[in-house]
Parts: C-alpha cells; structure tokens; sequence
C-alpha cells in the first residue's frame, strides 16, 4: 500500500513537472525593458511568445535596480527588447553581464534595440558632456508617447519575431498588419481630440513629452528641470514661474512619478494647470495595451487647456 502510494506520488510529480516544463517552452521567451514595449511585443506576438517587462510603468525607466529575479529572467530570455539611447544605462549593462545569455547580447539576434529604428528627437551635435544633464545625451529616449512611432516600434519587433520563429511569420505578419490599422484609425480620432491644444504652450517636468507635443501638435516651451535629471533650484522656478506669468502659460504636464512640489508651487503662484500624465503602459492598471495609453492619455488632455 505504502509503495503504490510512493509511485502514484512520484507520477504525480512527474506529471507536474512535465506540465510546466511544456508551458514553459510554449513559445519564444521575450524580455523586455518596459512595459510599452511588452504590450506591443504582445500584440504582434500573441500565443506565440511569452512576454514579461523587467520594470513597471508605474515607475521612471531611467533607474532601475537589477535584481537577482531580473538576472534570472534575462539569463533564460530568448529576446530583449529595449528602449535604448541610453534610457537603461544605469542598469541594464551590469544585468546583461550578469546573466551571462549570449543570445540576447548586443549585436545578437536575440537583442532588439528599438533606439535604432525610430527617428530620435533631440539629438545634439558635437561633444556631449554632463553640463548637458544627467540624461538624454544619446538624443530622446521617450519616442513611444508618438502613436506613430508605435508602427516603427512593431515593425521592427514583427520583423525579429519572424527571424527568431520563422514557423510562426504568418501569424507575426497578420498581427502587424491587425495592429497598424487599429493604430492609424485610432490616430486620427486622436488628433481631432486635441485639436484644441494645436499650438498651445506647455511645460512639463522632464523632457519626456516632446515626441507627444510633436504628434499632437502643443508647443513643449520649457520644463521645471533645469537640464534632464537635474532637480529644479528656488532660483530656476522664480524663472519658470516669470515666464509662466509673461507669456501665460495655462497647462504643465508631469509624470506620475515625480516630485509634485514643484509643480504645486507654480501652480500656487501662477494658477497654472497641473496634469499628471499616465506615460505609460501599467501608469494606470486600467492600461493595458498601446492603444489603451493612447486613449487614457487623450481622454485626459481633452478636457484641459480648452480656455
Ligand atoms: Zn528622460
């Protein structure tokens, strides 16, 4: 009895390991720096692959901290998809050292830098030293709060899907393909909802929000940190706060996860309006998909800035 026992467990563990052991090779196993780049990754890859963000969107990707289960995930991966100009400097570098995966190697198939196929903004000519700021020397990593630069983005990630699992182009081609109408219909609605901002002068807190301005046609004419990365000083707000007041300035738009005091004191000061900005995927935990950033962020801009 005792040994009939003993087998049926050991089949039992055998079974559950065979299980998971066959969800777990069920399609290309694809990391990626953000959650943007998971949700459209997702998109063109569907049952296909198996992707996971290694930070949330709740937080500022220009830091994170590597941590053991990250290594873990990047040293199985398949693919990494990255951002790239710079935007995980801090800490992708020593992640990739650490999980010793020379498939998802700069240079390899399985490295996908999306840095590379989208037309950066903000690109400074010249020498490039830290009296530029602590960031965005590589030119503007934000690139995916522009809809259209979502097309570039999934191009590119279809275009590695493909080389990586060929079995499965037909689907990869036909979710592009899916994608990039929802994504273009969607734009043009888009852009009638914020038509009344055409124009407009806006500030924002990082220099994050240009590529947005640029789709949507507002004027980004300063921001509340001095340079990129470099906390704002009583000094560098008295300035804003005069401009603000000469050249009335009505909306500033901020990230979730920065410092609102600044921006409260101008707003104190000023009567500018202050709108927090879901930037991306996981902000919010209503936002799911691209489209969805997109919709949230519309929806949120469509009410302000109409006086
Ligand atoms: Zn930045």
């Amino acid at each position: 009895m005792n040994n009939l026992f003993q087998i049926l467990s050991y089949l039992t563990i055998f079974f559950v390991l065979s299980l998971s052991a066959s969800t777990a090779s069920a399609g290309l196993k694809v990391e990626t720096t953000t959650q943007d780049l998971a949700a459209i990754t997702k998109a063109i890859g569907g049952e296909h692959v198996d992707v996971h963000s290694l930070t949330l969107g709740t937080r500022d990707p220009h830091f994170a901290v590597a941590r053991p289960s990250m290594i873990r995930r990047v040293y199985r991966a398949d693919l990494l998809v990255v951002i790239g100009a710079d935007m995980e400097i801090g800490w992708l570098p020593p992640l990739l050292q650490s999980a010793r995966n020379h498939r998802i190697q700069p240079g390899n198939p399985g490295y996908l830098d999306l840095s590379r196929v989208v037309p950066l903004l903000g690109k400074t000519k010249g020498p490039i030293d830290r009296s530029m700021g602590d960031v965005h020397t590589k030119g503007n990593p934000h690139y995916w709060l522009d809809p259209a630069n979502g097309i570039y983005i999934a191009n590119a990630i279809a275009k590695r899907l493909v080389q990586l699992d060929p079995g499965h182009a037909t689907a990869y081609q036909a979710n592009l393909k899916t994608f990039k109408q929802v994504l273009n219909r969607k734009l043009s609605k888009w852009k009638k909802d914020l038509e009344h901002l055409k124009g407009k002068p806006v500030i924002t807190y990082h220099k994050s929000l240009i590529y947005l301005a640029n789709a949507f046609g507002f004027q980004i004419v300063d921001e509340v940190e001095p340079k990129p990365g470099i906390a704002p000083s009583a000094a560098s707000l008295n300035n804003l706060m005069t401009r603000i007041k000469n050249e009335n300035i009505k909306l500033l738009l901020i990230e979730p996860y920065y410092e609102r005091r600044s921006a409260e004191y101008l707003k104190q000061q000023t009567g500018i309006q202050v709108i927090v900005i879901p930037q991306s995927v996981g902000a919010q935990t209503t936002i799911k998909t691209y489209v969805e950033l997109f919709d949230a962020i519309v929806n949120i801009l469509s009410s302000t800035g109409k006086n």
